[in-house]
């Protein structure tokens, strides 16, 4: 094994977003790497939020990606989960600290030096991480799922990052019992995901969604049970009080207390997008209702594994857009415009070659 990998992505270079080709060096001289060609990426709002810098904290170049499957062209000495020629997914997270309460409790996600799959600094060094828009990959064994061969690895990639972000709060708030009534407020990548996921645990799912045009397919194809356009105020007045939870996936500044509305009382509304600046909670929504707002991130790696069994199990995959790698402007564009059916997946291992 060689102490790093060459490797061709393509990166952003400044907060115009614009992603162009890249070359770089990957370290991987750890005996627990486990070495593997990209063979699709899809591609998460979080993606554009770090090109452009919205959220403050980009580290240029940056390259992107962090819902990746390929094949293992290599392993270290001490690798014992994988070996040349599986398939295998990376989502969000790279390594953890291993030792806090958090890594302990298989949280990794929530470790406070939970090393992201891009733009994190390595530990110990100055080598930034370069996520999964590029055509080799290298990581720990403990931060890698099994790829079931039942998924497809196009429509399946986006769950190594939708998928985890929507089950696992779906699990730790309980909002996964049959017959309960879920509101997935924007109909986006994870919003999608989400309706899916909770029709396997068989609840009852209203989205909410600005885009009126996504009503029959959403009632249709993806099999939820309502359909609420958010500006619409009689109609979100006639549902008001009747769900259990809301997922929010909105990626941008929005409303809650009309989202508070429409919960029981007792309900929880989890924020999972995450907007680039604060979102106004006024208090009287809440505490009339004992209603919960709360946040979740990612999951950790043994629930990712887990969400990945259960959408094989279960049949569930992303609608996806596959794309070659150098329509990625393109798609950026389209996505900042809520224009994807629903997943843009980007088609690495048959688009992006060394010039
Ligand atoms: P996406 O595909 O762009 O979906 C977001 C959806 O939000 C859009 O399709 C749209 O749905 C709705 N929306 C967009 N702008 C809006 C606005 N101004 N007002 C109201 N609704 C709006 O994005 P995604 O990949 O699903 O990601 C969603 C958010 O989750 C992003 O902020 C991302 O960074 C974040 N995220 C968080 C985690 C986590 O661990 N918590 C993980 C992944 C992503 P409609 O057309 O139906 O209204
Ligand atoms: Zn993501
Ligand atoms: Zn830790």
């Amino acid at each position: 094994m060689s102490k790093s990998v060459n490797a061709i992505g393509w990166a952003a270079r400044d907060p115009s977003g614009v992603l162009s080709p890249f070359k770089f060096s990957r370290p991987a001289a750890a005996a627990r790497d486990v070495h593997f060609k990209v063979l699709y990426c899809g591609i998460c709002h979080s993606d554009l939020h770090t090109v452009r810098n919205e959220w403050g904290n980009t580290r240029y170049p940056v390259v992107p990606g962090h819902e990746i499957v390929g094949v293992v062209t290599a392993v270290g000495p001490s690798v014992t989960k994988f070996s040349p020629g599986d398939k295998v997914g990376a989502g969000c997270l790279v390594n953890s600290c291993r030792s806090c309460d958090q890594c302990a409790a298989n949280l990794e996600n929530y470790c406070p030096d939970l090393v992201l799959t891009y733009n994190s600094l390595l530990p110990g060094s100055a080598f930034v991480t370069y996520g999964g828009y590029s055509d080799v990959m290298a990581a720990d064994e403990d931060f890698l799922v099994r790829w079931p061969d039942s998924l497809p690895m196009d429509k399946g990639a986006p769950l190594l990052c939708a998928g985890i972000t929507t089950y696992s709060p779906l699990r730790y708030f309980e909002l996964d019992q049959p017959g309960q009534k879920l509101g997935v407020v924007g109909l986006g990548g994870l919003g999608h995901v989400a309706v899916k996921l909770a029709k396997a645990f068989g609840l009852r799912v209203t989205v909410v969604s600005t885009s009126s045009g996504k009503r029959d397919e959403a009632l249709g194809r993806l099999g939820a049970d309502a359909f609420l356009v958010s500006g619409d105020a009689a109609g979100m007045a006639a549902a008001a009080g009747t769900l259990d939870g809301i997922i929010d996936t909105v990626s941008a500044q929005h409303a809650l207390p009309p989202l508070l509305g429409l919960l029981k009382p007792h309900g929880k509304l989890i924020l999972v997008g995450a907007p680039e600046k604060p979102l106004e909670l006024a208090a009287f929504p809440l505490i009339m209702g004992r209603k919960t707002v709360a946040g979740s991130m990612i999951g950790g790696i043994r629930e990712t594994q887990e969400m990945i069994d259960f959408a094989a199990e279960h049949g569930i995959v992303a609608d996806v857009e596959v794309i070659p790698i150098d329509y990625v402007n393109a798609a950026m564009e389209r996505l900042a415009r809520a224009d994807v059916k629903y997943r843009f997946v980007i088609d690495v291992g048959n688009t992006l070659k060394a010039e």
